[in-house]
């Protein structure tokens, strides 16, 4: 009998979740005793952007399986969704593109993320809100104040620390990115790194990395919570907010800081282009027949078995599509140092031997996943065992296809 299905296993489980679903409860109970009202009635405001009750319980279900959670953690998610407002953000931006706020938050057709993100509690954000100069300065004073440890830094771009953080400079008083954000995330009850440039430096700090550009923390030396991605999906953000009302913790995170939740397999395990793989149909050269039928991307510089992500599960724009279903191959954009490992893009890895492959991307797999830092303790323990059966099973796929 698989352990999976052993009676004994299956209990402890359950009480698991049990005991998970308890601390869930009376950290949401203290959330709305002691956060600010919600700013908006997310209800309403769902119905305003045609949004039914119905779309609103599928999106439950979807979150809650997302997170790793049993069903009956949905009115738990839906009640997080409710008082998702509750939680004050302090949005920092530092050197990038402002491409990750652009993704989050512009949307034609929104669904139920893309409204929450609409309802997140901002007290800073440079691009979005109306003040500038010495007026933004004030807000950011008065927000950290009033929120003391209380609120959620989120971090949008990499720090250069060349000539002592010179390269970036901002505000009426000049500060260099560096000094703010050591100010403000040491008063922040959790600091989440959004996009691959505040995680790890992204393009900023490929070489020769003239500013010597870096994660923030590599530049601050705080530990944050890796949202990777160029740009990330809004799913694995929300999700990490909603995970944090819930349980009043961060998710369990992987040796990169980045959720298991979300970045804990392959884009490779849940690409639908997978059979072509195991089947060897390849597209060889941009538009051949192979292309025209959907087959594997490998040969044409697909890094979906180096990178972790569950962009082929969750997809993009409102779930429609996502890279590989467009027909391009993964760039590997949610892995450290991306541009300088990953390249050239439209080519397989030199050095990866095709005829060993699955051998050589297990490896990967492996070394990559084999570090997992613990956040909350209860969800922590639960996902590790949950995660131990997989990685079994993922491994005695493997053997068969050996
Ligand atoms: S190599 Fe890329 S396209 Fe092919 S199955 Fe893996 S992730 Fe999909």
């Amino acid at each position: 009998m698989a352990k999976g299905n052993h009676p004994e296993y299956q209990k402890m489980i359950d009480k698991q979740f049990k005991d998970l679903m308890k601390h869930c409860q009376s950290h949401m109970e203290q959330v709305e005793k002691t956060l600010p009202e919600p700013r908006e009635n997310l209800h309403e405001l769902l119905k305003t952007r045609g949004i039914t009750r119905r779309d609103f319980v599928k999106w439950t279900a979807a979150m809650t399986a997302a997170l790793m959670l049993p069903p009956m953690f949905k009115p738990m998610v839906a009640k997080a969704a409710e008082n998702f407002s509750r939680i004050p953000v302090v949005w920092l931006h530092f050197a990038e593109c402002t491409g990750c706020t652009e993704a989050l938050l512009r949307s034609s057709y929104p669904n139920v993320d893309d409204i929450l993100l609409e309802t997140i509690s901002l007290e800073y954000h440079e691009t979005l809100m109306a003040a500038s100069g010495d007026q933004a300065e004030k807000c950011l004073e008065d927000a950290i104040h009033h929120f003391k440890g209380k609120f959620i830094c989120v971090i949008e771009g990499a720090l250069p620390r060349g000539l002592n953080g010179q390269y970036l400079r901002i505000g009426p008083k000049g500060k260099t990115g560096i000094e703010i954000a050591k100010e403000v995330c040491k008063e922040a009850a959790a600091c989440i790194a959004i996009g691959s440039c505040s995680a790890f430096g992204n393009i900023q700090s490929a070489k020769p990395n003239p500013t010597d550009a870096v994660s923030i923390k590599e530049a601050i030396g705080i530990p944050t919570v890796n949202i990777a991605g160029c740009p990330p999906n809004v799913v694995n953000f929300t999700g990490t907010l909603l995970h944090y009302i819930m349980f009043g913790g961060l998710p369990a995170l992987d040796g990169l800081g980045r959720p298991i939740w979300a970045y804990g397999k392959r884009i490779h395990d849940y690409c639908e282009r997978r059979p072509h793989y195991d089947a060897s149909e390849y597209v060889n050269e941009w538009g051949d027949a192979g292309a025209l039928k959907g087959w594997c991307l490998y040969k044409v510089g697909c890094k979906g078995p180096y990178t972790y992500a569950n962009c082929g599960r969750v997809r993009f724009n409102t779930g429609i599509s996502w890279p590989i279903m467009a027909g391009h191959g993964c760039i590997g954009c949610t892995e450290p140092a991306f541009w300088d490992t990953m390249a050239p893009l439209e080519k397989p890895l030199p050095d990866k031997s095709f005829n060993n492959r699955e051998a050589t991307i297990d490896n990967i797999g492996i070394a990559l996943t084999g570090i997992a830092a613990l956040g909350i303790a209860a969800h922590a323990t639960a996902t590790a065992l949950r995660h131990k059966d997989e990685d079994q099973a993922t491994k005695q796929e493997v053997k068969q296809h050996e």
